[in-house]
């Protein structure tokens, strides 16, 4: 199942995060966590002036030049090899697949032949609608319009040209039908890079992008400055233009304190290479952001160990999420991005899930990789990580959590639900918004699952246009420079929805590649 899948996937990244770290001790980089000596590939390199061709040193030349081998880097590269174009990658760390790799793996594409077999009528039109509705209207619709053929066209390349097939289409907050297409992110991202390999397309791995270089007689981005680590500085010339695809810097203390001082206090999740490379490198020619006020961290993680694993979204089939006394806090049906912020209100940021058995059954039939978890406690099967009981106030006593404040809050949202199919005190009539109808909580076993949000991407960024083109800040394309996937803005605005992260780094990856080939 997906859960293994996605630890293994876990552990051969620790794996090599721990041989990168070796090689950095040994060198007498930083002591301290990983994230802050992969930082110090970058920072430790660092030269005051803006690096242009007159270094002209190059060591190769290519079409397109990408940095970042995760889902929007791969995408790219994809692109440059279906179209003829020569192309290289440039990697940081000494594996592929960044925060792309350890996603929940939901691939938002609407109106596919996946959804058509199931019966679900979707459109280009309602994915704007709902993305527009979610984000607030705070993001751009000309970024979703483009999304939409690309990420179909990528869907298809997987799904057709590669044989890999979504284990199911799930709904998530937000979405007017079911169109986050599952998969096993892993899988998906081992098999990019294999495509990508095998069709001629050099991956640098250990080579981290330290500055762009600028061309005085094109006036335009002509090339990477690179470092190899225990190398040499390495330049690569970028005859087309440089996709940067660097993703996000949820492991870049400095940044979160910069754009979303409370994020800095959120464990981070996700990939070690996402430090912000990209962003900086960026922001010296005048690149524009957006959305930098809107990071927002994940619900639904187990604060306990083992704590490597997926998500668990249990109030999208009816389960609500309670305080320490036993206090519903929010509607649960907002974005578990939304559900994140209310939690990290409370002590320690820790929130309850309780739901009953009813709703782990639906559960267990509506995701794969929510099965794998909770088909655990079948038969009453304890685990470390979720208290069951054939009462609420029992499980509530397992749980440390107040029983006679849980039984309270659940009798009173019973009875709303049950009488008026509204919940008095927040107004949740909905499983998620958009979707489903609310539903009581009375059948046991009852479960209470601990939960506490994490950081996995920062989903704000470098302003780029629908051609992938990253924007300065006179709305300017910055000659040759293009971006893609995490480290962009403007797709998601105030908030996210679920699959759109990883769907918009293949997508725009996609892009931007073919807007180079048209220059
Ligand atoms: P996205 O979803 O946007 O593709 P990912 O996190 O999946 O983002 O991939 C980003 C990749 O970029 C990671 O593999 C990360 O290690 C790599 N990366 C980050 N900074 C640099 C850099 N300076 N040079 C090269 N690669 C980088």
């Amino acid at each position: 199942p997906e859960f293994v899948f996605q630890q293994d996937c876990f552990f051969i990244t620790l794996k090599y995060a721990k041989e990168a770290f070796m090689q950095l001790t040994k060198r007498n980089f930083l002591k301290g966590n990983i994230a802050v000596a992969a930082a110090a590939i970058i920072g430790s390199t660092n030269t005051s002036a803006r690096t242009t061709d007159e270094a002209k040193k190059w060591s190769g030349e290519y079409d397109v030049v990408i940095i970042g081998a995760g889902g929007a880097g791969l995408a790219g590269a994809i692109e440059a090899i279906q179209l003829g174009l020569s192309a290289v990658v440039v990697e940081k760390m000494p594996f592929s697949g960044g925060s792309s790799a350890l996603c929940g793996g939901s691939f938002t594409v609407p109106d596919t032949p996946f959804q058509k077999k199931e019966g679900i009528k979707d459109s280009a039109e309602k994915f704007v609608e709902d993305m527009l509705k979610v984000g607030k209207h705070k993001n751009d619709p000309e970024l979703l319009k483009s999304y939409v053929p690309a990420a179909q066209k990528h869907l298809k390349f997987i799904t057709e040209e590669r044989g890999i097939k979504p284990i199911e289409i799930a709904v998530f907050a937000g979405m007017s039908v079911p169109r986050a297409h599952n998969f096993k992110p892993s899988e998906v991202l081992m098999d990019m890079t294999k495509y990508v390999t095998e069709h001629g397309v050099k991956i640098m791995y250990n080579t981290a992008a330290k500055r762009l270089v600028w061309g005085d007689k094109e006036k335009a981005v002509v090339g990477v400055e690179c470092i190899e680590r225990s190398k040499e500085k390495i330049f690569i010339a970028a005859k087309k233009g440089v996709l940067i695809a660097s993703g996000g810097f949820a492991r870049n203390k400095a940044l979160l304190e910069k754009y979303n001082p409370l994020m800095s206090k959120v464990d981070p999740e996700g990939g070690i290479g996402n430090t912000g490379d990209g962003l900086l490198m960026a922001q010296e020619y005048g690149a524009d952001t957006r959305d930098m006020t809107y990071i927002k961290a994940t619900h639904g993680y187990r604060p306990t160990e083992p704590k490597f694993t997926t998500t668990f979204h249990g109030y999208y089939g009816g389960g609500v999420l309670v305080d320490k006394k036993g206090k519903r806090f929010t509607n649960e049906e907002q974005s578990y991005k939304l559900l994140a912020d209310e939690s990290l209100k409370l002590e320690n940021g820790i929130s309850y899930l309780v739901f009953d058995e009813p709703i782990r059954q639906s559960r267990m039939k509506a995701r794969a990789v929510e099965k794998a978890y909770l088909s655990q406690m079948d038969g009453g099967k304890k685990v470390p990580w979720c208290f069951q009981a054939p009462t609420l106030e029992k499980a509530a006593a397992l749980a440390d959590v107040d029983p006679k404040g849980l039984s309270e809050t659940i009798k009173k949202y019973n009875e709303d639900i049950e009488s008026t199919g509204k919940d008095s005190v927040f107004g949740r009539t909905e499983l998620s918004a958009g979707y489903g109808k609310a539903v009581p909580i009375k059948t046991g076993p009852f479960y209470i699952y601990p939960v506490k949000p994490r950081l996995i991407a920062t989903y704000c960024g470098l302003r780029i246009n629908n051609k992938g083109q990253v924007i300065n800040v006179f709305g300017e394309p910055i000659p040759h420079l293009y971006a893609a996937g995490e480290v962009t803005g403007g797709v998601h605005g105030a908030a996210y929805m679920s699959g759109t992260a990883w769907g918009k780094a293949m997508a725009y990856g996609r892009i931007a590649v073919e807007n180079m080939a048209k220059q």
